[in-house]
Parts: C-alpha cells; sequence; structure tokens
C-alpha cells in the first residue's frame, strides 16, 4: 500500500502519521519526491484502514500495490534511484560504463586491463576473482590474491572496482570493494541477499539464468526490506532455445524494468551473447534501449584467457565501441 501525502505536510504531523503505521506493525519507507511524499507500507496492510487513512487531513490519496514487490517498486518511489559510488552516479540519466576481464588473473593483466579501459572512458573496474564455473575442474578465480590485484589495479588507475561475492563466508574479505556483484548463480540465495541488505554498498544485482523479471525484483526486494537501498539491476541473458549464443539477451526487460521499478538498469552483453563480434551491436541496442549502462568484458589477450575469451572483447574493439555508445546516447537523446 503506498500513502501520497499533499504538499508542505509539517514535519511533526508526518511523524505522527508514520508512527500510528508502525505500531500496526507494518515498515514505512518514506520517498521525498520534488513534489510529493510517498510513504510505502511493507507487511500485512490488511489491517489498515484504507477509508481512514484518506481521509487525514494530510492525506491525497491511498493506492493498494498489487505486485508483490513494494520498496523496488516505482510506484513507491516515482523518482529514479540515484547510486554513488564515490563520484560516480548510477541512473536517472546517468550512464556507466564498466568494463574488465572477465577474472583476474595477474597483476600484469589487471592493470594494463584497467588502464586500457580508463582511456576509453570506462567509469569502473570489473573483474572476478572468485568465480562461479559449471565446471570443478576449471579455473575459479584468484580469490583473495584477486580482490588484492583489483585494489592494486583501482590504486593504478582511480576506477571503482566491482566483482563477484559467491558465499556468505567470504563477506569480510569484500570491505573494501566499491560495489558487489551477485551473479545469475545466485540471485535466488535468499541468505546472502539478506546478508547483502545489511551492507552499506552497492550491489549489482543480476538476472538469473532462468528468472522472471518479477522474481529478479523480488530478489532486489530481498536487499532493498534488509536495509540497504543501493540496488542495481543487470540483464544478462536468460536461457531459452538460442542455439548460436550462450543466451537470449531479453532487451525489453530494460525498459519493463525502468517501468516497474525506480532502481537502475545496466545490460550485460558479454554474457548474454557469448560471442565478442555480438558484443559491439547489443551493446549499442541496450544503449538505446535506455540502460543505465553497460558491463562489458574485456581482456588484453583474449586468446589465452582463464575465462570467457570468446565473448572478451579486445582493448581496442572496447575503445572502437565506447566511442559508438557516446555517440548513441546522443542521437537518441538520453
Ligand atoms: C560474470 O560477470 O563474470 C558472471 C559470471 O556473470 P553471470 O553471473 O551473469 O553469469
Ligand atoms: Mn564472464
Amino acid at each position: 500500500m503506498i500513502v501520497i501525502l499533499k504538499n508542505n505536510v509539517p514535519g511533526a504531523k508526518e511523524e505522527q502519521l508514520v508512527s500510528w503505521i508502525k505500531n500496526m506493525g507494518l515498515q514505512v519507507h518514506i520517498s521525498r519526491g520534488v513534489y510529493n511524499t510517498v510513504l510505502g507500507l511493507v507487511g500485512d496492510t490488511s489491517k489498515v484502514d484504507t477509508e481512514l487513512l484518506e481521509s487525514l487531513e494530510i492525506v491525497q490519496s491511498v493506492k493498494q500495490v498489487s505486485e508483490p514487490f513494494k520498496c523496488v517498486n516505482r510506484k513507491f518511489h516515482p523518482d529514479d534511484t540515484v547510486i554513488e559510488v564515490g563520484d560516480i552516479k548510477i541512473g536517472a540519466g546517468n550512464f556507466v560504463l564498466i568494463a574488465g576481464p572477465c577474472s583476474v588473473e595477474t597483476e600484469e593483466q589487471i592493470v594494463t586491463v584497467a588502464k586500457a579501459v580508463k582511456a576509453s572512458g570506462a567509469d569502473m573496474l570489473r573483474g572476478g576473482a572468485f568465480k562461479p564455473r559449471t565446471s570443478p575442474y576449471d579455473f575459479a578465480g584468484l580469490r583473495a590474491e584477486g580482490l588484492e590485484l583489483l585494489k592494486i589495479a583501482r590504486a593504478e588507475t582511480g576506477l571503482p572496482i566491482v566483482t563477484e561475492l559467491m558465499n556468505i563466508m567470504d563477506i569480510d574479505l569484500f570491505e573494501d570493494v566499491d560495489v558487489i556483484q551477485i551473479g545469475a548463480r545466485n540471485m535466488q540465495n535468499y541468505d546472502l541477499l539478506r546478508e547483502m541488505g545489511k551492507l552499506d554498498k552497492p550491489i549489482l544485482l543480476k538476472r538469473g539464468l532462468a528468472n522472471t523479471l518479477k522474481e529478479l525484483l523480488m530478489s532486489a526486494e530481498y536487499i532493498m526490506s534488509s536495509g540497504n537501498e543501493r540496488v542495481i539491476l543487470c540483464e544478462r541473458g536468460i536461457r531459452t532455445f538460442s542455439d548460436y549464443t550462450r543466451n537470449t539477451f531479453d532487451l525489453s526487460a530494460v525498459p519493463m524494468l525502468h517501468e516497474l521499478s525506480h532502481l537502475p538498469v545496466i545490460a550485460d552483453p558479454s554474457h548474454a551473447t557469448g560471442i565478442s563480434r555480438l558484443v559491439p551491436p547489443m551493446a549499442l541496442a541496450a544503449t538505446a534501449a535506455g540502460a543505465d549502462g553497460l558491463i562489458i568484458e574485456v581482456h588484453n589477450d583474449p586468446m589465452h584467457a582463464l575465462c570467457d575469451g570468446a565473448q572478451s572483447l579486445t582493448p581496442e574493439d572496447f575503445d572502437a565501441l565506447a566511442v559508438k555508445i557516446r555517440d548513441v546516447r546522443k542521437a537518441a537523446g538520453l
């Protein structure tokens, strides 16, 4: 249920209303827009007397929200959420380019790629230290050492780092990470999501391999309702019956998620296609579709990458793509 307050309601009256609602055992999420303040009521709202609420002097209107997700719902929070990572902003027209290798391999590799993508205009550096791999025999990342190498690359370039956390047990190692990625395979790891809700750090939440948008939003709801409002959604392709690409890039997810939620939405054309030559056209398409950013795999030597070489762009390819992304944004008036 959402309660839209009238303009210029005195603070004391608002507080009175909020504590009255809380006394019914509900949580209240307050969102202040330019014109109105919106109260999002989370919990069992069946006890709330809607007519009484609507009759209050300071209340403009009351709406029932039929979707099961509340905190992430745009009805709760009509303005786009802007997430800050240092000086970088994501959302509400602020576009971010996140680039880097699938996995961190050596200091030379991560620093070389970080410098190259920064020179091309990337805003953040990606790189997996803990890698979820389909086969237990594949390279699964340098783990804690990989995180240290990412920090070296950050110190050399100033780029904030985005990296995947797979297990609650490793959470302390991520204290100095700028953005924690929850990967597709963990999108419904609810204990992990609740832990992400206790952190004061942006969480990049990727859509699961076979998950609906509603399930993605419910997973974001886990993080938000546990206390962390800084969630970035990511469309990274889903499993369908595509035979020539790694996944099916569900581009309509971008505008649909924007319609349903106030959270920033980015796209990952690398995992969505699995083929480096398809990454530039799909990156441009996602940009035109209104994504708030892109996360793209770039490797200095894709032929010898320890993970996802086939979908990795070379730094030169990424440089050319970054120019086109800026052109598309300009042409589309974004
Ligand atoms: C990744 O970003 O390297 C990754 C493993 O992504 P996903 O969880 O989308 O497969
Ligand atoms: Mn990868």
